[in-house]
């Protein structure tokens, strides 16, 4: 590769890099609105602007246009496929990310694809049904017993990722726990996950391998959380979310909003003592929010 062949890939590293940026700010957008949580709407807006402005005018027009259709424009590739469709790209497809040479597009779905190397993945055995057993409905089918803390050891935000993350991996969701949690804080520096009436939905993107997946964990004493409500967070609902689930996490985002709105099942989730209470109290209050 030439001088000039080289710099130009890093150039449009660079733009690839901004487009992932401005992407999860746009989801951080839809996540306030998911939770009903108008209070960085403003401050997220002007950031989305400022980023969209310093993008070249074809660039922008195409990544607005993909945006318009679904929350994702631009993915990572995962296991030589597209983590948003799974369509299986060719070699030459995948170097061509690879080296930056230029904006590639999935050939099934059209979307933007980047490249990563470390991200933690997701161990897609662990929970998956037995022969015989029913179907799992509600949230069943994203979380287990194994996920439920029903009093979490930590006393901040950083020790309470960890601890979350940790766990995730000790029971076999998830290959790497440290990872997971320097993803998750990476995402806290964004922008807070917290939301009013002391919830805070923490979550890594782009970990492939499985299903979305949800732990739950209560802070008695409360946890300060950062973001805008001066609140102390004392239920925390962490999400583990594969590319393809992007979409459908909002509205996970937004059943588990909906019934957390309710002091009455805040209240329920922070009486329980044990993970068996804590997961058969989420079960039974979101029945009605969460299919
Ligand atoms: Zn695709």
């Amino acid at each position: 590769m030439n001088d000039q062949a080289q710099r130009g890939n890093v150039v449009m590293q660079k733009t690839i890099n901004h487009l992932v940026q401005l992407q999860e700010l746009t989801l951080a957008r839809a996540e306030q609105e998911a939770t009903l949580s108008g209070a960085q709407l403003s401050q997220l807006d002007k950031s989305i602007q400022t980023m969209m402005d310093e993008l070249p005018v074809d660039i922008r027009s195409t990544f607005v246009r993909m945006l318009k259709k679904s929350p994702l424009a631009i993915v990572p590739i995962a296991n030589k496929n597209c983590s948003a469709c799974g369509m299986s790209l060719p070699v030459s497809l995948i170097q061509a990310v690879r080296a930056a040479e230029r904006l590639v597009t999935c050939p099934n779905c059209g979307r933007l694809l980047y490249y990563t190397t470390a991200a933690p993945r997701r161990i897609s055995t662990a929970s998956s049904r037995r022969r015989g057993e029913p179907p799992k409905v509600g949230i069943e089918r994203f979380s287990s017993v194994d996920l439920m803390i029903p009093r979490l050891e930590a006393t901040d935000r950083d020790g309470a990722i960890a601890e979350i993350c940790h766990l995730l991996e000790e029971k076999g969701f998830i290959d790497n726990g440290e990872l997971l949690t320097e993803e998750a804080l990476k995402r806290e520096a964004i922008v807070s996950t917290a939301v009013d009436q002391g919830l805070a939905f923490p979550h890594v993107r782009g970990v492939e391998g499985g299903g979305l997946t949800l732990a739950c964990a209560i802070s008695e004493k409360g946890i300060r959380f950062g973001g805008p409500s001066r609140s102390l967070t004392r239920i925390l609902f962490f999400m583990v979310i594969p590319t393809a689930a992007s979409a459908f996490y909002l509205k996970l985002l937004s059943g588990l909003t909906e019934t957390c709105r309710k002091e009455d099942a805040r209240d329920k989730l922070l009486a329980c003592d044990t993970a068996e209470s804590l997961w058969k109290t989420l079960i039974k209050i979101t029945k009605s929010t969460i299919s």
